[in-house]
């Protein structure tokens, strides 16, 4: 979140200037001290891809049962 030092505010991004600097006091803005800014990668569960696999058996053997139904 962008951190304003002389205003001693935090902005969110779609209200400062487009420049990218404070609305009140016109100064840069930087990332708030203290906080991690970096990406969080989101990976799924290991059980996720497990009922993914399941689930795609179960239906892929109930789409050949039901094929076989027809004959
Ligand atoms: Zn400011």
């Amino acid at each position: 979140m962008p951190w304003c030092a002389p205003c001693e505010k935090n902005w969110t991004p779609t209200s400062l200037t487009s420049a990218g600097t404070c609305p009140d006091c016109g100064e840069p803005v930087e990332p708030t001290p203290g906080v991690d800014h970096a990406p969080q990668i989101y990976r799924p569960p290991w059980h996720f891809w497990l009922g993914l696999a399941a689930a795609t058996i179960y239906l892929g053997w109930r789409a050949i049962d039901g094929l076989l139904l027809l004959f």
